[in-house]
């Protein structure tokens, strides 16, 4: 890789050691490199001038060319402002500013030319500009021009080092004009001639200084594509190789457990989806190689039973098979439900968490040791170095995003070979979204509920109307249900949201009291054994209400709830609404989500609360979110870490293009899996390069 680009940033001119001070801490770039991979977040176009007579109050940002005809500094206090009457010959506007205020009048000119660039507003009859940027019309020479003025993100600390999106714009210019003729290219030339791409150079130009809309839609496309296909062949080439190397234990049969389980066991028939995914599961544990998948179903879409028949191979197999739960609750309802669904065979199971004793937790040891223990489930407590396993051929582990890398990593050293994997999660992801953050796992979707369930019916309510809603909850109380009620909570500590919490429940126990009614509550400030006592009661239908923060998000599952009840849903992100709601609906009965807020509602709010209300498709759900918010927030990308390195392509956008780039990385893998051919040695060091970088955007590794 060519040196100037790794150069520190101070030597570019117009940085020097303070700036470059600022720039490592407040963005992140410490090279030439980092700084011309640092894009604009928008642009702007400077093409039009506006006349004043044309301005209408809803104008987005304008550019204006004309004169200043006088000053005033109107106000005092705060309110203190520079007034500058301003006007092109069809009408006139004010330019106003709050701060720098002398400075500003000493650097502007009455009776020059300038360009007045910002946000029209209208007060009293007049036009004005707030804070505008302004500059004279005459071009300075060592500045190249773009017909579209890029802006980039910048933060308080550098605008006061006068490092505004300007300044920065102006350094790019000063490092481009040094880079000419220098930037190397990064994709083989049959590439871009086959895809039609804008050459580095050229893309990297207009990325920064557009000369013209199409280029900028080039160079876009270019970047983007660059950064996606080398993620997926990334990926693809890490899959090959782990293909390779790893062979996974053959489950070649289907014995006694799983016919007895199937012939006499299973009270229902299983959905279509559940019999494609048995499928799908059963050629990876039959085909030599480790399995690596991940289980994506909705909440109530019946992923533990495949999980448990998956478990059944294992064992008609010889094989000893294990769960691990996010939480105790978790495992505490997995054993419960994987003891009824086995009752009268011959099937040993048993569970670990942190509160087994030590007692028990020896002859688990032993009987795991011997292989007399079959079935193990548990939390994290599984992964401990003194959890030996006879033969652990499968593991299953439920909600994967509260299980770090490093954890499920463990498991692999219980063996001399890895365990067939299995990853079940409740959070839909868009399937391009899947494709790069669990990059290296396949994947299999539930997309059907079991036959019968009712559609959850959602409402919208506003606060004014919680007597209603009051009302609401004592008819599905006479009814037999159970309900539930969540505060918003962002962080455990919060006291805002503890107290939110805290009022709720005195207004509910007013509204609800004893003895008729019983309500029990479940905050981040408890103790664990609290936590679990006060959910225990509500698990077992001896309290009628459960109030609670988001702690009750994953998989607990009370067939009887049949009302959820968010309070300040604004305030809840549209992937965690969907879980709290996938809460209900368990039951044969109607179930309903009321969705509370107050009046006022921001844009984005409206959009989820509409969303929720219009459909209990999770994945349509997981989409939307996506388009709302980009990837930066989605579970599990936060976590890959993956999000945050992207300089350009946006994982929620860009679906397709993650496709289309995807199929071309495993066309090239497919022909030279190694990248050992002349055309593809770039492609080799590129990847040699990104992985040196440090992310390494498979899960498992
Ligand atoms: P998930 O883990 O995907 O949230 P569960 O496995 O807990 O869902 O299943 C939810 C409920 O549906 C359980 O009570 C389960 O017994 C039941 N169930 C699962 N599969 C079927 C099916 N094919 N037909 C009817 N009920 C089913
Ligand atoms: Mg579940």
């Amino acid at each position: 890789m060519p040196d100037y680009l790794n150069q520190e940033i101070k030597f570019l001119s117009g940085v020097g050691p303070k700036r470059a001070e600022l720039l490592k801490k407040e963005l992140g770039i410490y090279t030439f490199e980092d700084l011309l991979y640092y894009f604009p977040f928008k642009y702007i176009d400077r093409s039009k001038f506006y006349k004043i007579s044309e301005l209408n109050p809803n104008f987005p940002y304008i550019q204006i060319k004309g004169k200043i005809s006088g000053f005033e500094m109107m106000g005092g206090g705060n309110k203190k402002r520079l007034v500058a009457f301003f006007s092109d010959g069809t009408g006139s506007i004010e330019l106003i500013w709050f701060k720098g205020l002398s400075y500003i009048q000493k650097s502007l000119m009455q009776n020059t030319e300038y360009i007045v660039f910002g946000k029209p507003g209208y007060f009293n009859g007049k036009y004005n500009i707030i804070h505008p940027e302004v500059e004279t019309s005459l071009k300075n020479q060592n500045t190249i021009s773009a017909k579209l003025q890029a802006h980039y993100n910048t933060t308080e600390k550098l605008k006061k080092s006068f490092l505004h999106s300007k300044a920065i714009s102006k350094l790019i210019n000063n490092l481009l004009i040094v880079l000419k003729g220098k930037i190397q290219e990064t994709l083989p030339a049959y590439m871009i001639r086959e895809y039609k791409l804008l050459s580095l150079d050229e893309a990297l130009f207009n990325i920064h200084f557009p000369q013209n809309n199409d280029l900028l839609r080039k160079a876009t496309y270019r970047l983007k594509f660059e950064e996606l296909f080398y993620i997926q062949l990334n990926i693809l080439q890490k899959r090959t190789i782990r293909i390779h190397k790893w062979n996974g234990y053959v489950f070649s049969k289907v014995g006694k457990y799983l016919n007895q389980f199937y012939d006499e066991n299973l009270p229902f028939k299983l959905t279509g989806a559940q019999k494609r995914v048995l499928k799908e599961i059963r050629k990876d544990i039959g085909s030599g190689k480790q399995m690596n998948r991940l289980l994506q179903g909705d909440v109530g879409s019946g992923k533990t039973l495949v999980a448990l028949m998956s478990m059944l191979i294992a064992l008609d197999n010889g094989f000893q098979a294990c769960i691990m739960a996010p939480t105790e609750i978790l495992a505490n309802q997995h054993l419960e439900t994987v003891n009824d669904f086995l009752e009268r065979m011959p099937i040993n199971v048993g569970l670990l968490t942190g509160s087994t004793k030590n007692s028990v937790r020896k002859e688990l040891h032993e009987n795991l040791q011997n292989g007399e223990l079959q079935i193990l489930i548990g939390t994290h407590a599984l992964i401990e170095d003194t959890v030996q396993f006879k033969n652990l051929g499968l593991v299953i582990i439920d909600e994967q995003h509260r299980f770090g890398v490093a954890q499920r990593a463990k498991l692999w050293k219980k063996n001399e070979q890895p365990p067939h994997i299995l990853v079940m999660t409740a959070t839909p992801i868009p399937r391009t979204l899947a494709m790069t953050i669990y990059g290296d796992l396949d994947v299999s979707v539930i997309d059907e509920l079991p036959p019968g369930r009712k559609p959850i019916q959602t409402i919208h309510l506003y606060d004014s109307k919680r007597l209603r809603m009051f009302g609401f909850l004592k008819e599905q109380i006479e009814k037999g249900r159970q309900i539930y009620i969540v505060y918003p909570l962002i962080k455990e500590s919060e006291k805002m949201d503890y107290k939110d919490l805290e009022d709720g429940y005195e207004s509910i126990s007013r509204a609800f009291p004893p003895p008729k009614y019983s309500v029990s509550v479940v905050h981040g400030q408890m103790k664990a054994e609290e936590k679990d006592a006060a959910m225990e009661l509500f698990v077992k239908g001896k309290t009628h209400i459960m109030v609670a923060t988001t702690v009750i998000e994953v998989g607990v599952n009370v067939p009887n709830a049949s009302v959820m009840v968010i309070e300040s849903t604004e305030r809840f992100g549209l992937s965690q609404l969907h879980q709290l709601r996938g809460r209900v609906g368990r039951g044969a009965s109607q179930s309903y989500c009321v969705l509370m807020t107050g009046f006022k509602l921001s844009n984005e709010a409206r959009k989820r609360i509409d969303i929720m209300t219009k459909t209990n498709d999770g994945f349509e759900i997981a989409e939307t979110d996506l388009k709302l918010r980009g990837h930066g927030d989605i579970e599990g990308t936060q976590q890959s870490g993956l999000a945050f390195d992207l300089k350009i392509a946006n994982l929620g956008r860009d679906g397709q293009l993650i496709q289309y780039v995807r199929d071309i990385a495993d066309g090239i893998l497919d022909n030279d899996s190694d990248l050992k051919k002349t055309e593809n040695q770039m492609l080799a060091n590129q990847l040699k390069k990104i992985s040196k970088k440090k992310v390494d955007f498979s899960v498992i590794s």
